[in-house]
Parts: structure tokens; sequence; C-alpha cells
């Protein structure tokens, strides 16, 4: 590519919202631009890097036998009705209408349309098991869509589905997958963890994530630093020996003037609807956490014990015995309806915290009373109030378990025969008998890929690609070619020599100063740069620098292309 001829479009401003590393530099490096929140166009330079990303993805996924379809983003209200998704999956649904009022919705995932798909075409159990995958945009309309396509509202994943008639052959697919991803992710040059995840709601027997390891990350992992155990901190809390627990808060400050804040007034504050506003909510005790679920129509007279990004009306009601026990509070902090508040913590179905407030009080049944509503009260970080610690011992009992923070990049699951059973999607087996069939399903953040890999490799000058993400591999920089015909020439031949040895090279013929040319090739992370300057010329060499390199050098032509390969 002729950079003359292409659209770099490098910027040195970025907007104050963008918070993190990876959104920052794809912005200047001009990969990325705004359209709206959660939003973004993929500009050319952006666009190839998320490519090479679907293409790593695509290659392995046929290499483990799936097969590529592809599917409507917009899906009929019927199918999800069958699921019983329609009212369940919340505000992260986009639903429309088109002109003779028939409800769609547009896909946030594809479980209904696949199972759709299968019970029309898979007929007997010789079709399986089959595996079928797309790469294809996706739309949740995420509350805090931030940290540009990392938590976008439109962006593309990797969604696969596969279907069987045994568990066995579910957990050979799923095996297959885990592999695949492993070989994805370890392909694309990214430091990953495997994590157990929890399969919560939507039951099965088994899942995980896999987690970019970056400070940025959203999410919290636990793994032990004496074996394999890893997982999401859903899961190890799941398991978490319950003897370790955070020290004795301070004593709960009583406010004088009481205010009253209804739900509908929560939701106000946050800017949300009262249905939004049903959340998971952390109260913390004198001692220790309680996660509580707050019912699906704002009934919050009736409040059940769940578990940290547990779903609505799905948890447990726990008593006020269960309570205490759970959180360690002592019986004098328990308020009218049975709870114990210091800190109240809003939190989405996520995990992702919206917002916490010092409550003073007592959280009431329909109402928090003394409470301190402060506004500006601090974001909590989910490992703050997490209940598992660093330190306490790993539940396989080998070694003890660390945290670190992680980007989820992929997510396999084993689902059962939970779609398959309401969609009634059924193959003939081999006595001629209709069985419901099993699932699984693999999805893959391919456009979160590409922030992710910037959020672990990044320096002060900008992007560090691994090489199979890099837009191009070489960049070639040509010093004043204007003043030089020879030297134009020069780097117009070792161009041509690159492409036709297969090599991506861009050539940076823009003519721009030799420093602002430089900055733009470390920037955009190009992983080679070679400069054919006059002196060079006479040398007969070329300067090299590899972009992880602090140092120039001289090499020739010859190794040049043995360097590359
Ligand atoms: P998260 O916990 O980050 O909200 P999720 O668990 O809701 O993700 P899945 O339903 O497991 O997401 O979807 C599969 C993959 O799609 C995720 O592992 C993630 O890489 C990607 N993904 C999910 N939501 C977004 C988003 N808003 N923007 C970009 N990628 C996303
Ligand atoms: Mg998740
Ligand atoms: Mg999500
Ligand atoms: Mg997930």
């Amino acid at each position: 590519m002729r950079l003359s001829q292409f659209h770099l479009a490098t910027v040195k401003e970025v907007p104050a919202d963008a918070e993190i590393a990876s959104h920052q530099l794809m912005l200047r490096a001009g990969m990325i631009r705004k359209l709206a929140a959660g939003l973004y166009t993929w500009a050319p330079l952006g666009l190839r890097v998320l490519r090479k990303v679907e293409s790593v993805v695509r290659e392995e996924m046929d290499r483990a036998g799936a097969v590529e379809l592809l599917m409507p983003t917009i899906q009929p209200k019927e199918l999800w009705e069958e699921s019983g998704r329609w009212a369940k999956f919340g505000p992260q649904l986009l639903k429309i209408k088109d002109r003779k009022e028939q409800e769609f919705c547009y896909a946030p995932t594809a479980e209904e349309v696949i199972t759709d798909y299968a019970r029309n075409e898979l007929k007997s159990y010789k079709q399986l098991p089959v595996n079928f995958y797309q790469i294809q945009t996706k739309f949740r309309d995420e509350i805090r869509p931030r940290f540009g396509v990392m938590r976008a509202r439109e962006f593309l994943m990797k969604d696969a589905y596969s279907f069987h008639l045994t568990q066995e052959s579910l957990a050979g697919t799923y095996d297959a997958m885990y592999q695949a991803y492993t070989r994805i992710f370890t392909r694309l040059g990214l430091k990953f963890r495997a994590v157990e995840a929890d399969t919560g709601a939507i039951g099965g027997n088994a899942s995980h994530e896999f987690q970019v390891l970056a400070d940025s990350g959203e999410d919290a992992l636990i793994f032990s630093d004496g074996s394999d155990y890893a997982a999401n901190i859903e899961k190890a809390e799941a398991l978490a020996p319950t003897t370790t627990r955070p020290a004795p808060s301070a004593e709960l400050t009583r406010v004088d003037t009481p205010t009253q804040k209804t739900i509908e007034e929560v939701a106000a504050f946050l800017k949300v609807t009262p249905q939004q506003c049903v959340k998971t909510i952390l109260v913390r005790g004198a001692e220790g956490l309680v996660a509580l679920c707050v019912r699906g129509d704002h009934e919050v007279n009736e409040v059940k014990a769940g578990k940290l990004a547990g779903m609505p009306g799905e948890s447990e009601l726990a008593s006020e015995e269960e309570i205490l026990a759970a959180t360690g509070a002592r019986p004098g902090f328990i308020g009218p309806a049975g709870l114990p508040a210091e800190i109240l913590v809003i939190v989405d179905r996520d995990a992702a915290v919206l917002a916490d407030f010092v409550c003073g009080g007592n959280l009431d049944g329909t109402h928090y009373t003394g409470a301190n509503w402060d506004r500006d009260a601090r974001v909590t970080r989910v490992e703050d109030i997490r209940k598992v610690v660093a330190g306490d011992p790993s539940p396989d009992g080998k070694g003890t378990l660390q945290i670190a923070r992680g980007i989820e990049v992929g997510h396999v699951f084993q689902l059962g025969n939970k779609y398959a059973e309401a969609l009634k999607a059924t193959v003939l087996d081999e006595n001629g008998k209709a069985q419901v069939m099993l699932m699984g399903c693999y999805g893959i953040g391919v456009s979160r890929i590409v922030a992710a890999a910037i959020e672990q490799r990044h320096d002060d000058a900008g992007i560090i690609w691994p090489e199979p993400m890099a837009p191009w591999r070489v960049a070639v920089c040509v010093i004043n070619p204007k003043n030089s015909p020879d030297i134009a020439q020069a780097a117009d031949a070792l161009y041509a020599e690159l492409k036709q040895r297969g090599v991506e090279v861009a050539l940076d013929d823009r003519g721009l100063r030799p420093g602002a040319m430089f900055a733009d090739m470390e920037l955009i992370g190009i992983p080679h740069r070679v400069v054919v300057s006059e002196r060079g010329l006479a040398a007969g060499t070329l300067e090299y620098r590899a972009r992880h390199e602090a140092e120039a050098r001289a090499i020739t032509q010859d190794e040049l292309f043995a360097l590359l390969g």
C-alpha cells in the first residue's frame, strides 16, 4: 500500500472521555471514529486490523471443524417468545417494529435463530454433531457503553452453536472449541487465561471465559499460584472458603435528617427506567458483604439473597439469620426489613457497578430511609466488593489465590437442552425416536480483541502490534524523495520486492518530514520500519528498527529479507 493513496488519519488530541490507553490510541491512530454512544466507524486502518483478527478466528474455527453460515441481525419477536427471553433478556435487547407493526429485535446473540435453523434442517442423529458459526454484527444496548470498541453497543462477534445427541459429544466439541480458542489467542500473541465461569442463570454443565490480562480490564480473575486453577470472580466466590473475610468495617453513621428514595427516584437519579433499575444490590454489613437481588417487577419488599451478577428473581430468599451468617453483621445493625446497610451498591447484571451510595440507616422495603443521598458517592470497583481475597486458599487445596484483572474476549458454554427443548428442536435417534438435541455455544468478541491487544501492547509512542494483527508488517519510509530521484526509485524497488515476496508493506511516500513520519509509524504500531535515505543508499544499507526495540541499526536488503522470513 502506498500511504499517499491510503487514508491515514492520525491525530494529536483525543476527547477527554477516552479514558483508557486502547481507546485513546485507536482514536489517535485513526482506527475508529465515534458516531454516537457505543457506535463506531472502523476507519480504513482499523478495518485492516479487524479483518486480521477475523481471519485468524475464521481459520481456527474452520480447522476445528465448525461450518460457517450467516444469519440476519434482525430477529422476529416470536422466536424470542418461544425461548421466553423476549420478556427476560432485559433492556440490552433493542426492540424494533416494522411498517406492519410486527416486532423484532436486533440480535444481541443468536441462540433462538440458530435453534430455529437447526430444528428445520436437522432431522437425523446422522447429521450430528454439527457446529455452525458466523462472524456477524451484534447490538446490545449496554447501560454504560465505554472504552471505545471495548464495550460498544454495536460490535462484531464470532458466535458458534453446536448440536448433539449425547453429552459426550457435546463435551467433545466443547473441548475442541476450548483448544481452538487457545490457538486463536496464542496466535494473536496475547497473554490470556481461560477461567472457569459460573453457568448461572443459563444453567448447563461447563463454562469458561477467555480473559486477556490487563490492568484496565473490567473483570477480576482469581488464579492459584500452586495449580492450574483459575476462575472468574463470580465462580470463585461461589466456591470461596468463608473463613477469610474483610475486617469489620466502621460503625454505622446515623443521619439525622432522613430522606426517602423510591425505586423511581433511584431510576431518575441513574437516568434509567425503573425496569432497568432492577439490579443486584450489595449491602455491606458490619462485617463482610451480602448480595441481594431485587425482584424483576420492582416490588422491592421482597428482597432475595443472591450472588454477585445473579439474575433478578432467580436466587433464594434469605432469612434474617442467613443474612447475619453471610455478613457476619451484628444483630444490632439489622434494620426493619432485616437488612444491614452501610454501603449500598447498585450493580448491573454483568456486575458493572453503576453507582453506590453511602447509607447511614437501613434499607427498608420500598425506600431507603436515613440515607445520606450523596450524588458524588465514589464508584466502587468490583474488586473492592469481592468476598474472595488474595491469599485465600485455592478451592482445589493447592496453593493460594491471586487476583488479576482481565478483559473477557471469549466465552464457551455447554448449554444443554435449554433452547432445543423450548423450541422443540429434535432429531430422530438410532431407534427412530425423537430426541431433543443438546447444544453448546461459543462466542468471541472479534472487535473487542483489537482494543484488548492494544491494552496489553503499547508504549508512550503508540501501539505495538503482534505481527498477525498489524495493519502492515513493514513500513518503508522514504527521506526527501523529491530531492533525489534515486531515493524514490530505491524505495519503489524495495516496496515492489517486498510485495513480490508476499510481505505486507506500507510505503510512506506522503512526503512528511522524517520525525512526523516515524512518529506516525510508531503510533500505528508497524512491527518493522526501514528507512531509505541518501546516506544509506551511499553505504548500501537500510536503517532498520523493530517497533519493540529502542535503537535503529543498519542492515542490508538481504538481511531484511532474511529477518522477515
Ligand atoms: P461482558 O461481560 O463484557 O458484558 P458478556 O459476557 O455479556 O460480555 P457474551 O454474551 O459472553 O458477553 O458474548 C461473547 C463475547 O462478546 C464476549 O466474550 C465479549 O468478548 C464480546 N462482547 C460482549 N459484549 C460486548 C460489547 N458490549 N462490546 C464488545 N464486545 C462485547
Ligand atoms: Mg461476561
Ligand atoms: Mg454483557
Ligand atoms: Mg460472557
